[in-house]
């Protein structure tokens, strides 16, 4: 088993931030398979909007706020909205 190359170094806190993409993705792809959802945004709108430091993980359940399952009580029924193209901007 060979460990994972990550191309830049994860927060300590293991995240990243939208700052982290500068450089590396201009558009990014949100989708979900349980609702439907699809999407792209620009990160530099997406920066200008919730700035550098906004976690791509907290931005996912901002822009799925709406979505019915994203409060779904049930576990294994909740919103599956994930970002498809950035694993590869983090795994070379
Ligand atoms: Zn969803």
């Amino acid at each position: 088993m060979t460990a994972t190359e990550f191309r830049f170094p994860m927060r300590s806190d293991g995240s990243y931030v939208f700052g982290d993409l500068v450089g590396h993705v201009d558009v990014v792809c949100v989708a979900c398979d349980k609702c439907g959802r699809e999407g792209s945004y620009s990160v530099r709108t997406l920066i200008n909007k919730h700035g550098p430091n906004c976690k791509v993980a907290d931005l996912i359940c901002a822009i799925t706020a709406d979505c019915a399952k994203s409060h779904s009580l049930d576990e294994t029924d909740h919103c599956g909205a994930h970002w498809p193209d950035l694993v590869k901007v983090f795994v070379d």
